[in-house]
């Protein structure tokens, strides 16, 4: 049987690092086998709705490639694709539930109801003994023909233990004691994630619902709607959180927890998708570098693991610079375009910037702090033309920088490969080793240390004039210190 998973984001505005995961695996485990990946919008909390937070979901989903074969969208065959669409159907099933004893109406105050709620949404099972289950079924229809407010809650009058397997965690037991009878339905008419999630993975014909295990403590619940209907309940794969530390979650302040925050950050959307893909999941051996279709070759459930997965910015940093590696020119030219257009206003040989770079960074936002000098001419410390290694001190310089500006003029073409030529030449032609030369046009051309990109690489980026000008600046100053 081919596997039908779906991804059941509620719309917040904001695809977390660890949904994002969650859609992955969905979408593995059924495109592996060829299966089906459904989309479906679960947004039956009205009061948490957020303007244009489907479109977050779909841009997301669609940037790193992971495309639905049914949804609100794209239609299919079991929709309406979103929850709210859904309301006569989760009405018509809760009353059905009532008539099958595994539910019952309530008209407790809509305090208790709400209490109730935010246990839901913490899915914490809190324990709540619900006086309206003593009613009679007749006396219950008649307070509702009457107009009274109700909810349909959850009957539990099983005791013992519940017993499930979960794919990652394996077989639990959970006390049938622990488990709070629930709203299904609230006075509204809208269902609780805690029903809809039960009806529309069996309508959908789900067949692996993956999760974070905050829903574990839950599932026995879901097991005994199944139950009472005579449906079977799918395979659950329950999946670890992602923390930030052995201590705390990946959390929304830090911005450091959405797809959207690292992709701002200069992250590329294939980078951390191959990364959050080994958070949890290992391919059995040392390879880490996995593109999305070489995932679903590569995916299995049973490599997934319980242990807590810790984002490693590090390590996805790490990822990120061999993607950026692997781009082609072209392809970094022209994700890094926006970059320079950020930080850059000074006429440069952008296309010769992306070839020092590239191999050079490891985010695209690296690209402001690689270039500064490039746009602005630091005021720098002359003893940076000291340099033991390099056999320069400032006189060295002085007798190096006088020819090469006299040079530059000529120069032609303005390249980073004739240059060199030229400049090496030049070195010969005075009795100067090539470092003697190279290294006082790099500090003068750039004010520092390090950079990415030799003497000739900087020169070609900044064109004649500017460079010109920076090899002057240096002779004027150090002619002025001597
Ligand atoms: N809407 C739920 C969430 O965003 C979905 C959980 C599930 O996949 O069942 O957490």
């Amino acid at each position: 049987m081919k596997a039908r998973t779906r991804f059941a984001p509620s719309p917040t505005g904001y695809m977390h690092i660890g949904n994002l995961r969650t859609a992955l695996y969905e979408y593995l485990i059924a495109k592996s086998g060829g299966g089906d990946f459904l989309l479906r919008i679960e947004d039956t909390d009205q009061k948490r709705y957020v303007e244009g937070a489907t479109d977050i979901i779909y841009s997301t989903l669609k940037t790193v490639g992971m495309n639905w074969d049914e949804g609100p969208d794209v239609g299919g065959n079991y929709g309406p694709y979103v929850q709210s669409e859904r309301k006569p159907i989760y009405a018509e099933y809760a009353h059905k539930l009532v008539e099958l004893g595994g539910a019952h109406y309530c008209f407790c105050a809509p305090k208790e109801e709400s209490e109730d709620d935010e246990a839901e949404e913490n899915a914490v099972p809190a324990k709540f003994q619900d006086p309206c289950k003593r009613l009679s079924l007749e006396e219950a229809r008649a307070r509702i023909a009457a107009g009274e407010p109700f909810t349909v809650r959850q009957t539990i009058n099983k005791k013992g233990k519940s017993r499930f397997h979960d794919e990652v965690y394996g077989d639990i037991e959970i006390d049938y004691d622990d488990l709070d009878e629930g709203v299904l339905l609230k006075t509204d008419g809208f269902p609780t994630y805690n029903f809809a999630n039960v009806i529309d993975d069996h309508l959908m014909e789900i067949t692996h619902v993956v999760r974070g295990n905050e829903y574990i403590s839950s599932t026995p619940k879901y097991n005994l709607i199944y139950e009472t209907f005579g449906w079977t309940p799918p395979v659950y794969v329950h999946v670890p959180q992602v923390m930030k530390d052995a201590q705390h979650k990946l959390s929304k302040r830090n911005g450091d927890a959405s797809f959207q925050d690292l992709v701002a950050k200069g992250y590329l959307p294939e980078a951390i998708l191959n990364y959050i893909a080994l958070l949890g999941w290992n391919p059995g051996d040392d390879r880490e570098i996995f593109s999305l279709s070489e995932l679903e070759k590569a995916f299995s459930v049973e490599r997934l693991n319980k242990s807590p997965a810790i984002f490693d910015i590090v390590k996805l940093t790490w990822m990120n610079g061999c993607y950026i590696r692997e781009l082609s020119a072209e392809n970094f030219h022209r994700l890094a375009l926006p970059y320079y257009q950020k930080c850059l206003t000074r006429p440069l040989d952008l296309a010769a910037l992306s070839k020092v770079l590239q191999p050079r960074i490891e985010t695209l936002a690296d690209i402001a702090a690689q270039t500064d000098f490039l746009e602005q001419l630091p005021d720098y410390d002359l003893a940076l033309f000291e340099n033991k290694k390099m056999k320069t001190d400032r006189d060295v310089a002085k007798n190096a920088l006088k020819p090469v500006a006299a040079l530059l003029p000529q120069v032609e073409p303005w390249s980073n490969e004739n240059l060199f030529e030229q400049l090496k030449k030049l070195a010969a032609d005075n009795g100067l080793k090539n470092g003697q030369v190279l290294y006082p046009v790099r500090i003068a051309l750039s004010g520092r240390e390090t950079t990415s990109g030799g003497a000739t690489e900087l020169a070609a980026i900044l064109g004649r004039e500017e460079t010109l000008a920076r090899i002057n600046v240096a002779l004027r100053r150090l002619g002025e210190q001597g």
